[in-house]
């Protein structure tokens, strides 16, 4: 059975204590709504406390990386036992800014992902292309590879989403086509029921890059699209409600 949308907001290295306001006014709404989405937010590791005993349960909270550790001397990294001890149930692994500005490979997110799933965590696995790599014809062929080197076997809809973001859509302004991101994501799909089977239908597939109010409801209702990873439009309650508000009807 196909999960509801997920909806989750990244907000990068933005907020401080002042923005669990805005999880305060996400909470409510959600609440007040009929829950046609889940909601995730993943804040600075430095608020995911506090944001989950804001959120009290209304939303998700998650961490936006983790180390593939569980403890130990490893100065200046978070555990995925970390994050749930914190309050969080989901992190993000792979995102393009860890694999360019940190050196993260394919073998490095796998390795991330079995620690969420580990402690217990949704894993969002992000892939995708460069604007070069979209150019050249290579994206399917990008983003296979990174599915097969950053997913893990065992991957299930219960323990893994997967975030499509071009690389040169995200924080541009920039969108692909509604058809390419038709076509992306079938590809993603059956790069995921190729390798796990009929679990590879339902492990949800996001859209990330520019997502707003202005666009959520057409990228939304986009075949195979079972989500989205907000960045910068998820810092304002107010946009980032206007998104999950214009998610299709989940079951
Ligand atoms: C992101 O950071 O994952 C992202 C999609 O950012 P934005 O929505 O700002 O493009």
């Amino acid at each position: 059975m196909p999960l509801k949308p997920l909806i989750a907001g990244n907000w990068k290295m933005n907020g401080d204590t002042a923005s669990l306001g805005e999880i305060e006014a996400i909470s409510e709404v959600v609440s007040a709504s009929p829950p046609r989405a889940d909601i995730l937010i993943c804040p600075p590791a430095t608020l995911i406390f506090q944001a989950a005993q804001t959120a009290a349960g209304r939303i998700a909270i998650g961490g936006q990386n983790c180390s593939a550790e569980p403890c130990g001397a490893f100065t200046g990294d978070v555990s995925a036992e970390m994050l749930r001890d914190a309050g969080a149930t989901a992190v993000i692994v792979g995102h393009s800014e860890r694999r360019r500005f940190h050196g993260e490979t394919d073998s490095m997110v796998a390795a991330k992902t079995l620690a969420a799933w580990r402690a217990g965590l949704l894993a969002i696995v992000c892939v995708g292309e460069t604007e070069g790599e979209r150019l050249a014809g290579d994206h399917q062929t990008v983003c296979k590879t990174q599915l097969r080197g950053s997913v893990p076997d065992r991957a299930k809809a219960g323990n893994t989403a997967i975030a499509y973001e071009p690389v040169w859509a995200i924080g541009t302004g920039k969108t692909p086509a509604l058809s390419d991101i038709a076509s992306m994501h079938r590809h993603i799909r059956e790069c995921l029921v190729e390798r796990f089977g009929p679990e590879g239908n339902s492990i949800r597939i996001l859209y990330g890059g520019s997502v707003k109010p202005e666009n959520a409801r057409e990228i939304l209702f986009t075949p195979e699209v079972g989500g989205a990873l907000v960045g910068g439009a998820s810092l304002k309650a107010a946009d980032f409600c206007a998104i999950f508000s214009a998610a299709p009807q989940g079951t």
